[in-house]
């Protein structure tokens, strides 16, 4: 097993993976801005490091900062955790030049698959389905680009290669509008990632958020873990998920699952990693992967019963998968609302002290979460303090456990969306199950 390893994250995912390494009898390093000396996993963790002032890019995205963080302290390993350097290639790479292991796929895969078009181009060799487009990056001859959106149809969506965040997008409507909205993404995708790539793919006008969890051992073997839906999102932020995703029989699930695990096979991947999908009329359509640990793995973990952290960490050390596919079972049903440090109305940030914290709990119910009474939400981060997560035998009771935990949580000091979950979950279209990614963002009239 590893010796001890540094957690370059904050918040619940730092204390997520300081569980992980306790459990495994890791040693753990925190490091953490000046901002953040007292989160909770600094205070629990066997040594910390203060890496720089507040601001993220002097700190939390400081490479030689980090880098030198796990120099001093002996540590093995550096886990990113997600966000901040999670999908830096360059860091990967100077992790492991360094001597250090990285956890997570190795820098060229990471490479690839921010690239969109060339992780469509191999997703595609490895049979997973895409949305149907332009099958590479769009040259300037104006004729060939207007035979091509013809040819897929419209509404058609003008992506940047290099785009991430919802950033970098553009839904054409009219051939009218095509080249004048090619060059505008140009511009922008030249402006923001220092890359004016883009596509063309068919816009799918009411498609769900899909996604299937692998694990894999970067030496060809591979495992699904089944899917999730995230498809209620407010500006492509999700806000709630569930696992398994309402509708999708085993089925597909086992045949997407293996076409996504046969792709990892393909490339050698590495470690934890979700393969993004939109899923509209029975049809799934790969539009992205994600390389690191996501947000919203505690659903996939209550249904399967299986720790991904805990197995990030065992395939950084070597020690390959715990399971097999065949070992691989789906029980009950799991949700995730994600707390925001946020005004219920404006959507505006609400950093401060918490004066109140009382968790929920009772039979079903997970929260991860950093905040304690008294502590303090800095305004310079991400405005997620806490997921809420249930579990039942069926999508009702999670969603009845849901209502009465949300029932019960009490965060004071702070404004948070504690009143928008609640509005959700009691909501009878996303109590049916199946609502498309629109849906939230109609249902508060934006
Ligand atoms: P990012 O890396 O910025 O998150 P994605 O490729 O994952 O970009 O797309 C973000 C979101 O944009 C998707 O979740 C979906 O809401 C929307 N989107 C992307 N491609 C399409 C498409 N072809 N049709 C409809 N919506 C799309």
């Amino acid at each position: 097993m590893l010796d001890k390893v540094v957690i370059a994250n904050r918040g619940e995912i730092a204390l997520r993976i300081l569980r992980a390494c306790r459990e495994l009898g890791i040693k753990t390093v925190a490091v953490h801005s000046e901002a953040d000396s007292s989160l909770k996993h600094v205070l629990l963790a066997d040594e910390s490091v203060c890496i720089g002032p507040a601001a993220s890019s002097a700190s939390y995205l400081n490479i030689p900062v980090l880098i030198a963080a796990a120099e001093v302290t002996d540590a093995v390993a550096i886990h990113p955790g997600y966000g901040f350097l999670s999908e830096n290639a360059d860091f990967a790479e100077q992790v492991e030049k360094s001597g250090y292991i990285f956890i997570g796929p190795r820098a060229d895969t990471i490479r690839i698959m921010g690239d969109k078009v060339a992780a469509i181009r191999a997703m595609k060799e490895a049979g997973v389905p895409c949305v149907p487009g332009s099958d590479g990056p769009l040259g300037d001859d104006e004729k060939l680009n207007l035979e091509m959106g013809r040819k897929i149809g419209y509404p058609i969506i003008i992506k940047a290669a290099a785009g991430g965040g919802g950033r970098g997008m553009r839904v054409v409507h009219a051939e009218a509008n095509l080249l004048n909205a090619i060059s505008l993404t140009r511009t922008e995708a030249r402006g923001a990632f220092g890359d004016d790539t883009v596509y063309m793919e068919k816009y799918l006008e009411k498609p769900r958020h899909v996604e299937f969890q692998v694990m894999a051992d970067g030496e060809g073997a591979a495992i699904h873990l089944g899917e999730r839906d995230c498809s209620m999102q407010r500006r492509h932020q999700k806000v709630v998920e569930e696992a398994p995703a309402p509708g999708i029989t085993l089925e597909q699930r086992l045949e997407i699952g293996e076409r996504c695990a046969e792709a990892c096979r393909r490339i050698r991947y590495r470690g934890a990693g979700t393969f993004e999908f939109l899923y509209e009329n029975g049809e799934f359509y790969f539009i992205e992967m994600n390389t690191r640990v996501q947000v919203e793995h505690p659903v996939t973990e209550l249904v399967t019963g299986i720790d991904i952290v805990k197995e990030q960490l065992c395939i950084a050390a070597g020690m390959g998968l715990s399971f097999r596919q065949e070992e691989i079972t789906w029980r009950g049903h799991a949700i995730e609302c994600r707390i925001n440090a946020e005004d219920p109305k404006t959507f505006l940030p609400s950093p401060g002290t918490i004066t109140q914290y009382h968790a929920p709990g009772g039979p079903g119910v997970r929260v991860d979460t950093h905040i304690y009474n008294g502590y303090t939400v800095p305004p310079y981060y991400d405005s997620m303090i806490a997921k809420l997560i249930t579990h039942g035998d069926t999508r009702a009771s999670a969603l009845a456990r849901m209502r009465g935990a949300l029932a019960e949580i009490v965060i004071d000091g702070i404004r948070t969306n504690i009143a928008l979950h609640q509005d959700i979950c009691s909501d009878a279209a996303f109590m049916a199950g199946g609502t498309d990614i629109h849906y939230l963002e109609k249902k508060l009239g934006l």
